[in-house]
């Protein structure tokens, strides 16, 4: 891949931004077969009908292109339910991007991804939801999913692309913790991504449902550094640790507006992919202003770039440039202010009420899941652990 540099005619106005963001998540639909309980797409979610065009996506690739973005995940809901992806795809392959396809699988053939490899497919990273195709099928309220998964990590390494297993980890699931890093070894993946269940969106409504004990998740924890000992130079692990458990956030985003930059089905341009929830955001699309005039100047990207806009006890902490204070949905969502500390972080007055729900909800029955649905404001299940 060229080395490029941010699109020089787009002058950055903030000295908080001056670069190119590193990666792009291009939401391309939020339609999906599945109805995971956890997933990430608002709960108001967009309409079909107005979905980006073939020719705005390509446009936008060709616009990521110049401003300098390296990588781009092809992104939904399901990307594969477009018919247009392959021509998505071709023109991010000609805009010299990074491409990975992040996929349930289960709406994927093989004739497609083989079509897809030729264009320019970089890497594949497919989502599982457990080892146990009972509970798996349960989970996404999907028959046969498990089956068609396991069928398409084989294509992927078949056809010589690397792969990404990727487990979105909760109390319905999390037992099965070692069982899942050794599937990710048989089919081959290079990379296993144990993300647990960040409580925002569908998993906010679904968090009593989902949220394990903390025994349960520090065991987790050991069992995860074990394997990553275990399997130097087979397997590589990426982990999203959970936050109720948690003595300092993460860098949500890699710091907001700082290094990645989401487009949504239809054309929304957001610092986080649920951001769309904090007030006082002008959210820009790309139907009006170009991609690097939004990353640059764009109100939403400024509203919490940097450390100037900060609270106590953020503003004076030496930690303010390495975790940027966490994520501002989560502080949105539990002190009503999204300039207040990530209430993950032990430093938040918010911490402890924060840790005690987590602390109770886990250790009650789990009430039945609520899936995403789209404009149903979703679906019950029955009660399963
Ligand atoms: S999390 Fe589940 S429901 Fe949401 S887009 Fe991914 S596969 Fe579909
Ligand atoms: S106080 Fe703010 S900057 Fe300091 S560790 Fe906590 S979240 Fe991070």
């Amino acid at each position: 891949m060229t080395e490029r540099r941010p699109l020089e005619t787009a002058e950055a106005q903030s000295p908080e931004c001056t670069r190119a963001p590193i990666g792009m998540l291009a939401e391309l639909t939020y339609r999906c077969p599945l109805q995971c309980p956890y997933c990430s797409n608002p709960l108001e979610m967009d309409r079909v009908n107005t979905e980006l065009s073939t020719t705005e996506w390509q446009d936008v690739m060709r616009q990521a292109g110049e401003l300098g973005v390296l990588q781009l995940h092809l992104s939904g809901g399901e990307p594969t339910v477009r018919h247009d992806l392959e021509e998505i795809l071709e023109a991010a392959v000609k805009a010299d991007l990074y491409t990975n396809l992040i996929t349930s699988g289960v709406t994927l053939t093989r004739e497609r991804l083989e079509r897809m490899v030729k264009i320019g497919l970089d890497h594949v990273q497919l989502s599982i939801h457990d080892v146990d195709p009972a509970n798996a099928e349960h989970i996404s309220a999907y028959k046969g999913g498990a089956e068609k998964k396991h069928a398409v990590a084989g294509w992927v390494k078949e056809l010589g692309l690397p792969l990404t297993i990727n487990v979105v980890v909760h109390r319905q699931n999390i037992e099965n913790l070692d069982a899942i890093i050794a599937y990710a070894v048989e089919v081959g993946a290079g990379r296993l991504e144990v993300a647990h269940t960040q409580y925002y969106a569908w998993a906010l409504k679904n968090r009593a449902a989902l949220i394990p004990t903390r025994e349960q998740f520090y065991r987790s924890v050991e069992i995860t550094n074990a394997a990553k000992e275990r399997l130097k130079g087979i397997l590589v692990f990426d982990v999203v640790a959970h936050d109720h458990y948690a003595v300092r956030p993460k860098p949500c985003m890699r710091g907001w507006g700082r290094s990645l930059v989401d487009v949504t089905p239809s054309g929304k341009v957001l610092p986080c992919h649920a951001c769309e929830m904090i007030p006082g955001l002008e959210i820009d699309t790309v139907r009006e202003k170009s991609l690097a005039d939004i990353w640059f100047n764009g109100q939403a990207f400024q509203k919490f770039r940097g450390t100037e806009w900060m609270k106590e006890p953020c503003r004076s902490c030496e930690r303010r440039e390495i975790d940027w204070g966490g994520c501002r949905c989560q502080a949105l969502a539990v002190t009503g202010d999204a300039m207040n500390t990530d209430p993950a972080c032990a430093l938040s007055p918010w911490h402890k009420e924060f840790a005690a729900i987590a602390e109770k909800e886990s250790r009650e029955p789990p009430p039945p899941y609520i899936y995403r649905r789209m404009g149903s404001g979703g679906g019950t299940s029955d009660r399963r652990e």
